[in-house]
């Protein structure tokens, strides 16, 4: 293990160390594919809630708060925890529960700190802790599920065991300067998220990705897109025809 993550302090009898596994800046990821959907004719629209959400089956409508409704031929349901709600409006019962973690990104402004923290991505399966590290000068730790509903607070005593982990594994590493964040995971009791058609043949799920949305993000965007393209060539062989010359013309 010292060989691998010469950086690790204390006792350890050992580990697994899978060397495919990789990481990476989420917030990066979103947003240059935001950009490269909009590139491809996405219209993508920011800052906006979504109040309510209707379909006949064969069409449907999405109406926000600030009272403008956007009409389409489908409706996909991608909201997290909101999905719910969002789902019942429409007819389905999703059992999303939220499960919040928390996150803190230690800033390695000094030259000892950068050399002390990991590179490698760590596991703790004591703590259940995950590190990630983030180019030169941030190193991130994450874990814990709590159970509380939609609640986005902060709690001191959730931060505080993940910087005291860091001052335990890597003393070098200075957490003077550390961000904390919570987020909700859109958790289904089964751990399996819900891809597929809903009750009504034009409304589709894609959610409930729990505590791996990113890891399964491509697959389950594959098979989406799978239903959505039955569903598109059944209903609207003219549309599908039409997107199809978009795309590939
Ligand atoms: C601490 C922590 C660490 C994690 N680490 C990892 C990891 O290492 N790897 C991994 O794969 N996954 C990880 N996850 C899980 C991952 O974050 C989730 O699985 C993922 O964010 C789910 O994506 P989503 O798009 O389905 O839902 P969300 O990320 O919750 O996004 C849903 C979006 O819908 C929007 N929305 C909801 N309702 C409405 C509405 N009415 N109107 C408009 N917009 C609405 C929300 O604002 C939000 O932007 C982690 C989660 C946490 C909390």
């Amino acid at each position: 293990m010292r060989a691998i993550e010469p950086t690790l302090q204390g006792q350890y009898f050992g580990g697994y160390y899978t060397e495919s596994d990789s990481t990476g800046d989420i917030h990066k990821f979103t947003y240059g594919l935001s950009q490269a959907c909009e590139r491809l004719g996405v219209r993508v629209l920011t800052g906006q809630e979504v109040a309510r959400v209707a379909s006949t089956g064969q069409a449907a409508s999405v109406t926000l708060t600030n009272g403008d409704t956007v009409n389409a031929d489908a409706v996909v349901v991608c909201a997290g925890v909101h999905s719910r709600t969002l789902g019942a409006q429409l007819g389905d019962r999703l059992n999303v529960y939220p499960v919040k973690g928390y996150s803190i990104t230690v800033m390695l402004n000094d030259a000892q700190s950068q050399a002390a923290a990991p590179n490698v991505s760590l596991l703790d399966d004591e703590t259940k802790l995950v590190t990630s590290r983030l180019g030169a000068d941030r190193f991130r730790v994450a874990g814990t599920a709590e159970f509380n509903g939609i609640n986005h607070d902060i709690r001191a005593d959730r931060i505080r065991p993940l910087v005291n982990w860091v001052n335990q594994c890597f003393p070098g590493v200075s957490t003077r300067r550390v961000e904390p964040w919570a987020g909700l995971r859109p958790m289904m009791p089964n751990m399996m998220p819900r891809v597929g058609p809903g009750r009504l043949p034009n409304v589709f799920y894609n959610t409930g990705h729990g505590h791996l949305g990113w890891t399964l993000s491509a697959i389950t965007a594959h098979q989406l897109a799978g239903h959505v393209d039955g569903w598109a060539r059944q209903t609207q062989p003219v549309l599908h025809h039409a997107q199809l010359g978009r795309v590939t013309g």
